[in-house]
């Protein structure tokens, strides 16, 4: 009897809107694969503890917050928490306004890590966020470091939430700053991560270049 082969994962990564959903769920599906953007564990864990008044300085009461999460995440990202999908909700003003502190504790992040590794299952998910490739599935066999201009991220991100572009772009800025600079895990690229500037392609195309890679490294694509 031969063993199952292990789940193949993407390492998604890369700074905010950057396209990782609409790209990580087009390659998904067309690979048969399940969706994960981290980012929204992040959200899920700020949203509970803006909601319990927590101080997104107060390491210790986050930590013990991951222990009553309890979110469910469906194959296609969404994330349920007591039986209602709250992914709207995460996209909050005031849970981007506060993700970034939270997701800088050291303990919150490694309270994270084994309910990130949990969500890996058979055919294999590709998962997105700022440190999967680094961090969380080091030996992933393909990471992607999808990237784009500040403007444009910025552009997209206005269009898609209709706020202002100079208040988008602004808030993004501080927020790249933050991830980018904090001492554990921070935003980085993985030295064997392929770099897709997603700047003037379109999302077809890049999630075309991702399946291709995928295929050439054994991924099955769904016929
Ligand atoms: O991807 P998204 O913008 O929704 O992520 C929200 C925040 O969660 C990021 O700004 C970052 O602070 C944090 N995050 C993280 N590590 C991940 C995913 C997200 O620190 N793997």
């Amino acid at each position: 009897m031969t063993a199952a082969p292990p789940p193949f994962v993407i390492a998604l990564d890369g700074p905010a809107a950057a396209g990782k959903s609409s790209v990580g769920l087009g390659a998904a599906r067309q690979l048969g694969l399940r969706y994960f953007d981290t980012g929204l564990l992040y959200r899920a864990l700020t949203l509970l503890a803006l909601a319990r008044g927590i101080d997104t300085a107060d390491s210790d009461a986050l930590t013990a917050l991951v222990g009553e999460l309890h979110v469910e995440v469906d194959p296609v990202g969404r994330v349920w928490r007591e039986g209602r999908d709250i992914t709207d909700d995460l996209q909050a003003a005031s849970v981007d306004r506060a993700v970034s502190a939270v997701s800088a504790h050291g303990a919150v992040r490694l309270a994270l890590r084994p309910v990130q590794r949990g969500l890996i299952r058979s055919p294999g998910v590709v998962m997105a966020g700022r440190d999967i490739g680094t961090v969380i599935v080091p030996d992933a066999p393909l990471k992607i470091w999808l990237n784009a201009s500040v403007a444009e991220r910025a552009r997209r991100r206005s269009a898609q939430t209709g706020a202002p572009f100079d208040q988008v772009l602004y808030g993004m800025r501080r927020r790249d700053q933050l991830d980018a600079s904090r001492e554990v895990a921070p935003m980085a690229r993985a030295a064997d991560a392929v770099v897709v500037d997603t700047d003037g392609l379109s999302p077809e195309a890049v999630i075309a270049r991702i399946v291709s890679l995928a295929v050439q490294r054994g991924a099955q694509p769904v016929q």
